[in-house]
């Protein structure tokens, strides 16, 4: 994770929201609050990495870096902090991408990869039947990968990580 971010090469990580707003991020050194609290909800529950890790990247690459915002930024995604979201709360990328990018715009400006997807599997190109992805001349696996984790399987693993530390 931290290569891919660390490098801000278009190397795709998973959900199109997710890849959209760390793309957005290294082309223009800033992020829509919304995916902001996506991404870092990815990153911290979905890939139990540390809040800390992704707080340093937005250090880096934000023009707006603030330390108190970003810092509190972090550790409310992160469950951790003052007035956090409830650690049992975990973004699901694919239905905040449905609610918040309806028709695909955000993510077919900085994922151009799936610019010919209809907006019916835009944020999840991998139901897509074969003949859409032929349609949209993409290739899952290549020119845009797979899920690096199943969204039941991250929330599920996160709980149980969170719940190990929260004594619950
Ligand atoms: C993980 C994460 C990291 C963040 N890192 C930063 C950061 O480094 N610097 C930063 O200024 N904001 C940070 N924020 C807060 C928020 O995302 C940005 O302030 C906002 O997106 C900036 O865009 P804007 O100027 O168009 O905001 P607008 O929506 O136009 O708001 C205007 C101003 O109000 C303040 N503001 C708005 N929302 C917030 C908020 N949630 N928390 C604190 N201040 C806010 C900012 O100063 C912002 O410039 C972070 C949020 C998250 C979830």
């Amino acid at each position: 994770m931290r290569k891919s971010y660390r490098h801000g090469n278009a190397d795709a990580l998973d959900t199109p929201i997710v890849d959209a707003g760390m793309r957005q991020l290294w082309q223009t050194g800033w992020m829509h609050n919304r995916v902001r609290m996506v991404v870092a909800s990815f990153l911290v529950k979905h890939l139990l990495h540390s809040w800390q890790d992704g707080a340093a990247w937005f250090w880096d690459t934000l023009v707006d870096a603030d330390l108190a915002s970003n810092t509190l930024g972090w550790q409310w995604a992160g469950g951790c902090g003052a007035d956090a979201a409830p650690y049992f709360r975990i973004f699901n990328p694919m239905t905040q991408g449905k609610k918040f990018d309806p028709d695909g715009t955000y993510v077919k400006r900085f994922v151009p990869e799936l610019k010919r997807l209809p907006a019916k599997y835009i944020h999840e190109p991998w139901l897509a039947p074969e003949n859409i992805l032929q349609y949209a001349d993409l290739k899952l696996g290549s020119q845009y990968p797979l899920p690096v984790i199943d969204h039941d399987v991250g929330r599920k693993r996160a709980l149980e990580a969170l719940q190990t530390i929260n004594g619950a």
